[in-house]
């Protein structure tokens, strides 16, 4: 018993060290080989004692980063992030666009990392409140017959209520209506291939409709953390799919410990 709590304690040390690197550039030899780790293809993969996923336990139990938000995870009214600060990066015009103080650093590294390659990209909208979001998905409603065709998120499910969501397009998009020709400019394909790198995911693709009921939005990120977003992408998982496994794992490992 003594031993086990001590493994417990020493889990938390490292799991805090692991959330601390998160919040900065992450140290990717603590990750190991991601694709040389044992699928976790159940809770069952789940050893006594031991955890066996590709990613911290203390790391996922305590990031504020990773929280899924959809229409069957609604956030409220009251939830509003207290650390929203205003981008500094390339924006599509004057107007202020707010994110999680994190979600901008990453997001300015991003662009930096990009114009690097001789590629501009915009940051069209970020942070939006849930009061915005029930504004627009009633007024979508209104001009679509009363039905909820996927294309803005209902009151509550928004990314971009978490501050951690951003729309990004180039320069031929800027006052144009969002469309996935973005996939196929020059901006679009360096975003879908290095967004992971800093920490972004890409939250709505096409192959993963079914699972986040909305339509592909080639424009549209999620901050997630550089550990996370990197796992997502080698094993091409959406939110949906990453938070159904990391909790199984979790449930099975703290059942175990019991
Ligand atoms: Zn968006």
């Amino acid at each position: 018993m003594k031993a086990k709590r001590a493994a417990i304690a020493l889990l938390a040390l490292a799991g805090l060290f692991a959330a601390a690197s998160a919040e900065e550039r992450l140290d990717l030899s603590a990750l190991g080989d991601i694709e040389e780790a044992a699928p976790i293809e159940d809770g069952a993969a789940q050893e006594a004692g031991e955890w066996t996923y590709p990613i911290a336990y203390e790391l996922l139990k305590t990031s504020d980063y990773i929280a899924l938000v959809n229409r069957d995870h609604l956030l409220g009214e009251e939830d509003i992030p207290d650390d929203l600060v205003d981008l500094t990066c390339r924006k599509i015009s004057y107007d202020p666009i707010q994110m999680r103080a994190v979600a901008a650093d990453a997001l300015s590294e991003l662009f930096d990392a990009a114009s690097e390659d001789g590629v501009t990209l915009y940051a069209h909208s970020g942070y939006r409140s849930y009061r915005t979001q029930k504004t627009m998905y009633y007024n979508r409603l209104d001009s679509n017959n009363g039905v909820d065709d996927g294309v803005v998120q209902y009151p509550g499910a928004s990314d971009h209520q978490t501050g951690l969501g951003i729309d990004v397009i180039n320069k031929a998009g800027i006052g144009k209506r969002f469309t996935n020709a973005f996939a196929d400019t020059k901006e679009g394909k360096w975003l879908a291939e290095h967004c992971w790198d800093h920490g972004f995911i890409l939250r709505y693709q096409q192959d993963k409709e079914a699972l986040t009921g909305i339509t592909y939005e080639s424009w549209h990120l999620r901050y997630v953390g550089v550990q996370v977003a990197q796992y997502m992408e080698k094993r091409h998982l959406c939110l949906e799919e990453f938070t159904e496994e990391w909790t199984a794992a979790a449930a099975a490992y703290e059942g175990a410990a019991q």
